[in-house]
């Protein structure tokens, strides 16, 4: 059985920085800034186009890496995909899947249980993404809207792989937004989901191998909230996490 990770804080770059020289000098700074910092598991995922350049300058050893997408195939006939083995080389050990921003461009919870099986087989954690929509939030549909994805995204993945799982909780609403969940609401649905995959496993304790991650608008000011009053292990920082200062500082309030 995997083990539960210490807590985690994932950057998401999306499709920033535009350059690698930009990208280097982020990360380097983050580098810099988490040198003592041991608590924390800190990933910087950053464009597929940026990993090498980050990879060969050796910097960050303190740092790991992480990518927001790949493909779940090996090698192959698949023009314009990345695949698990690719990513693997360069040292990448997250993968974030099923990001809103993807299922908002179709892709599916088909596709995303292939990627999360994928993940597992090459090593590395896969963090699935869950949300629901402002619509399923207000009619109390969000319920039935994660049970679901978390039934599909987890489809292929055992009982005793839990541990090297991390589970996102992002609502729609609140990704990019400054609509941040309020911790309430977000411990609420943290218990929600573990209790969901109790159900899937028939094990009610699996909580404890659960690495259950929020995001969605997070700063600085409401980082500790997620961790101290709604108990998650971590965050995913989208915008926040370029600005290495603030990043800097939401990592210092869930240490
Ligand atoms: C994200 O990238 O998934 C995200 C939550 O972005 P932001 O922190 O900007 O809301």
């Amino acid at each position: 059985m995997g083990t539960k990770a210490k807590r985690l804080v994932v950057a998401n770059w999306k499709m920033n920085p535009k350059s690698d020289k930009e990208a280097l000098a982020l990360f380097k700074e983050l580098a810099e800034g988490l040198k003592d910092l041991k608590e924390v598991d800190v990933v910087v995922c950053p464009s597929f186009l940026h990993i090498p350049a980050i990879v060969y300058s050796g910097k960050g050893r303190n740092l790991q890496l992480g990518a927001q997408n790949m493909f779940w195939e090996e090698k192959g006939a698949f023009t314009g995909e990345v695949s698990p083995a690719q990513l693997s080389g360069f040292g990448v050990k997250y993968v974030i899947l099923g990001h809103s921003e993807r299922r908002k461009i179709g892709e599916t919870d088909e596709i995303i249980a292939k990627k999360v099986r994928a993940a597992l087989d090459v090593g590395f954690t896969p963090i699935l993404c869950i949300g629901e929509t402002l619509d399923d939030r207000n009619s109390g549909e969000w319920s039935n809207r994660l049970n679901f994805q978390l039934r599909c995204g987890l489809e292929n993945v055992r009982r005793e792989e839990m541990g090297n799982v991390a589970i996102l909780y992002e609502p729609f609403w609140a990704v990019g937004t400054s609509r941040a969940c309020g911790a309430k609401e977000a411990r609420e649905t943290r218990l929600f989901a573990e209790d969901s995959i109790g159900g899937f496993y028939n094990d009610p304790n699996i909580s404890k191998d659960i690495n259950s991650l929020y995001g969605g608008s997070v700063t600085s000011k409401n980082a500790g909230s997620y961790v101290k009053e709604a108990g998650y292990n971590g965050l995913l920082v989208g915008g926040a996490s370029l600005d290495p200062k603030e990043f800097i500082k939401i990592i210092k309030a869930v240490a």
